[in-house]
Order: structure tokens, then sequence, then C-alpha cells
């Protein structure tokens, strides 16, 4: 193998993809999850298939770390994964852990020696699986050059903003956008619905002039279909606003809050394991107009 030794630990639809990458680009990878099964199709690509965190991290050069949150990933890591890695090695933080979170895992890594990168993504899973994330990327500078080729692998494009913590700022800045853009597309639509308006007549309305967006013609398509096949699970979206009502405070973040609002509607009726877009569920159910 080319490059180093590389653990990803979490294989769910982000880093199982940028995993299959990892491995497309000649590293050496060992996978962990939490339920086996979702890691073991990794073994068809070349990836060996750890029992444990710490196994897959013994004598790895890179940990990267894509999990949930602050506190499943300093779960998963205090379980030996530091002292398993090989002496120099990088942990490389993928997921969305929000400001005080990424504070706690840089002192994890501070307390073992181990350098440090905090460095979200921006992209889903068709991007994941491309290889074509933005990495959002923040830490020593020593050690940017090491990282590199696994940044190369998994993106397309990697935008170094500062001292750890900065890339999880601007990842919470992205998210706040991307939560208010949805919760207002899924407003839309229920308006329309109310107003016996065509949903297809306001996309067609908005189609190629200033206020048209992909995202939002993209994302509409789910909302129309009703078929919310997930990309980005709602549950994590609404843990990523609350994230940035942490971080921002209250005040800052009523469009944040509203979406909040929102998608707890959807997820109260169990759907928070679908794609965020059906957040437009919640809001047809808050309004009374779901069926
Ligand atoms: P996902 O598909 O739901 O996968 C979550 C992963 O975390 C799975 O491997 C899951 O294991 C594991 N996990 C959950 N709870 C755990 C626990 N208590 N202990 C150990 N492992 C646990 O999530 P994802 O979409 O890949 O997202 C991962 C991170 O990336 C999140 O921070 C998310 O906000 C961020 N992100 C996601 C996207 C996206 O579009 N999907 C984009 C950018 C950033 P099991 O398989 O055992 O459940």
């Amino acid at each position: 193998m080319a490059n180093g030794k590389t653990a990803v630990l979490g294989t769910g639809i982000m880093g199982a993809a940028m995993a299959k990458n990892l491995l497309a680009s000649d590293f050496d990878v060992s996978v962990w999850n939490r339920s086996k099964e979702k890691a073991e199709p990794l073994s068809g690509d070349g990836a060996t298939v750890a029992d444990s965190a710490s196994e897959a991290a013994s004598e790895a050069d890179f940990l990267v770390t894509m999990l949930p949150n602050a506190d499943v990933t300093a779960e998963v890591v205090e379980g030996g994964v530091l002292d398993a890695l090989a002496g120099g090695a990088v942990w490389v933080q993928t997921g969305t852990v929000g400001v005080e979170g990424c504070k706690r895992l840089q002192n994890l890594a501070l307390k073992k020696g181990i350098a440090f990168i905090d460095a979200p993504v921006l992209g889903t899973r068709q991007p994941a699986e491309a290889g074509e994330l933005v990495v959002l990327a923040s830490g020593p500078e020593e050690v940017s050059g090491k990282v590199a080729p696994v940044f190369e692998a998994i993106g397309k494009k990697t935008l170094w903003v500062g001292p750890v913590g900065a890339g999880s700022r601007l990842k919470l800045v992205t998210n706040d956008w991307i939560v208010g853009l949805l919760a207002t597309l899924a407003e839309t639509l229920a308006v329309a619905k109310e107003l016996g308006v065509d949903p297809q007549d306001f996309l067609g309305a908005i189609e190629g002039g200033p206020l048209d967006l992909p995202y939002a013609q993209m994302k509409s398509g789910l909302m129309i279909s009703g078929d919310y096949k997930t990309s980005f699970p709602l549950k994590l979206a609404r843990k990523d606003a609350g994230l940035v009502m942490d971080a921002a405070g209250d005040t800052a973040t009523k469009v944040t809050e509203a979406a909040a609002a929102y998608m707890d509607a959807a997820i109260e009726v169990g759907r928070g394991e679908e794609d965020m877009a059906v957040i437009h569920e919640g809001v047809l159910n808050l309004r009374g107009s779901a069926g």
C-alpha cells in the first residue's frame, strides 16, 4: 500500500463511503462499526473488518472517526483506541460534533499526545460515495501535509480554516444555512398545498432564475413524492440544529428554532431515520394539513 494504515471508526452512510474511497486511493484500511454487519461488505473492497475499535486502530497512522456526535466519538475512542495507534499517528475527526464537542475530543487527543485535526465535511451520501466531499479542516499546520492524501481520497476540496475548532464552527454555520433552507422549502410546499397550488408550478416559476436552487429542486422531489430515501437522517439534522443553538445562543437563531420544532414534529411520529426532507411531514403535522 502506497499510503498509510488508516482506521475508520463508524461505517454508516458517510463512513462506509469514505472507507471505500480510502481503499481506492491505496490506503490500508481497517474498519470498525458498532453493528458489525454494516462494516462487513467493506471487506469486499479490501478493508479489514475489526471486532473492536482498538483492534481497528492497532498501529494505524491515521484514525478517522465518523460518528454521530461527540459523546459517541469520545465513548468509542476512550476504549483504548488512542493507545493502540502507531507513533506519530494523526486523529482526523470528521463527524459534526459542534464547538464544545470538538474541544472535548481535542482534549482527549492532547492527553495522549496525539495530533488532532478537526475536519467535518460538507456533502451527503452521493458526494461521499463519489469522493467529492468538501473538507472543512482545522488544526496544526505541521500535520496538514501528512493528512492531505486522506482528504484527497474523500473529497474534492479541502478548506484549511485555522486552529482546531475552526472547522466545526464553519460546519455549524453551513448547517444552519441548510436547516433553514430546508424548513423554508418544507413550509413553502405546505403553503402551496393549502392554497391549492401545484408545487411543480412553484418549482417551474423559480427554475433557472436567481431564486432557484439545485438543493430546492432536489429536496422538493422527496417532499412531493413522499419517498424519503435517506441521504442525511432527520435525527442528525435535528442534532445539528441543536448544536447551532447551543453555540450561537437562542436570541440569534429564531429560524433554526422554528426548523427544530418542525423536525421534532416529524421525529415524534417516528420519522427520524428518514431523510431530513421528511421535515415536510412535520410541517404538515403541525399545520394540521397532513394526509
Ligand atoms: P449514520 O449513517 O446514521 O451512521 C452513524 C454511525 O454511527 C453508524 O456507524 C452507527 O453504528 C454509529 N453509531 C451510532 N450510535 C453509536 C453508538 N452509541 N456507539 C457506537 N457507534 C454508534 O450517520 P452518517 O450520516 O454517516 O453521519 C455521521 C456523522 O457525519 C454525523 O455527525 C453527521 O451529522 C455527519 N454528516 C452526515 C452527513 C450526511 O449527509 N449523512 C453529511 C455531513 C456530515 P450502527 O451502524 O451500529 O448504528
